[in-house]
């Protein structure tokens, strides 16, 4: 597995999440909303490398994190600093690149790059710190195919707005399949390993068929890894049907469980999910996993332990962080105060 992910912040507060795309040469790093706590979460030396920044939406428990982040990144010049989210996020941004005196900084370099996703377009916006960030330069529009955000040497980034009395976008990330010499099968043919299996697992058009021939012969081709954060957003049958194809067998999925199954009613009114609408969707998708977060701070441990209930009775994979130390559904009297 070469995706590793790990929710921030505790149960009931603010939470984001920290992944790592390891592909042994290269190692992304991508931070999922980033609330408070957030930065301190990851760490520092984590955090100066941080490659993405995608928020699902604004509201302030998914944002209140950023000045801390952006204390140790607004200089950064070694990597670029790019932030993703629905529309309004560029005006939004700009508003916290601001919220600061930058008497000190004319000429310094350093940049952000801010990106709107809509429907149908990615729309950036270059704003620099040697300008005070006070122009948003804007950056070729750039179609999307499908739900497609980004598509890098080694994974592809998807996003659906979906509702909650604003966009609210899920975020699923997908490595690209990998091809890998298959070394049983090297043997089996007499073959000794050498540089030249790096030409021919590389392929193109500088084999010759005998050299194709038997690259097909040696190559296996695994699937990637993926996940998918899923928060803030009413679950309705309208969003399982934009989510399901989209999630299927996605290896781990994070999800919002804001309320247990008796407060659908707030759950609908807030546009919010309650913890079986989530083990629903990590079924329906065949995810392997499912991790719930962001829930209500209303609930003490006792629910918090009938709220994971609730959701392993549909999707027994179901758990909640290791940190937040609810691992599994307290036995006996599980019931809500
Ligand atoms: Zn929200
Ligand atoms: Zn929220």
């Amino acid at each position: 597995m070469t995706i590793s992910a790990k929710v921030l912040g505790a149960a009931g507060r603010d939470n984001a999440l920290f992944v790592r795309v390891d592909q042994g040469q290269r190692l992304t790093r991508l931070l999922f909303d980033c609330g408070a706590g957030a930065a301190a979460g990851i760490g520092r030396a984590e955090a100066q490398q941080l490659d993405l920044l995608c928020f699902s939406h604004l509201h302030m428990d998914h944002i209140a994190g950023f000045d801390g982040l952006f204390r140790m990144l607004y200089a950064r010049t070694e990597r670029p600093n790019r932030v993703y989210g629905p529309p309004g996020t560029i005006a939004i941004m700009q508003h916290r690149f601001q919220g600061f005196l930058w008497n000190l900084e004319a000429g310094t370099p350093g940049a952000w790059d801010v990106f709107d996703i809509f429907p149908d377009r990615l729309a950036g916006a270059r704003f620099l710190l040697g300008e005070a960030f006070s122009t948003a330069h804007p950056l070729p529009t750039v179609a999307r195919e499908g739900e497609r955000v980004l598509t890098t040497r080694d994974f592809t980034l998807d996003a659906v707005a979906l509702e909650h009395q604003t966009s609210s976008l899920a975020y699923l990330l997908r490595e690209l399949p990998r091809s890998n010499i298959d070394p049983a099968k090297l043997a089996a043919l007499g073959l000794v390993p050498g540089p030249w299996l790096q030409r021919l697992k590389d392929g193109g058009h500088g084999l010759n068929d005998d050299q194709q021939r038997l690259r097909e012969q040696l190559i296996v081709t695994t699937p990637g890894d993926s996940a998918a954060y899923c928060t803030d957003f009413l679950l309705d049958e309208a969003a399982m049907a934009r989510l399901v194809p989209l999630l299927r067998g996605v290896g781990h999925l994070f999800c919002e469980s804001q309320y247990l199954a008796q407060d659908a009613e707030l759950a609908q009114r807030n546009f919010h999910m309650t913890a079986p609408q989530a083990a629903a969707l990590a079924s329906q998708a065949g995810a392997g996993r499912l991790t719930l977060l962001h829930v209500s701070e209303r609930y003490r441990a006792l629910e918090l332990h009938a709220l994971l209930a609730e959701a392993q009775a549909i999707f027994p994979a179901a758990q909640f962080p290791a940190h937040w130390q609810l691992g599994s559904a307290a036995p006996g009297s599980c019931q809500r105060r």
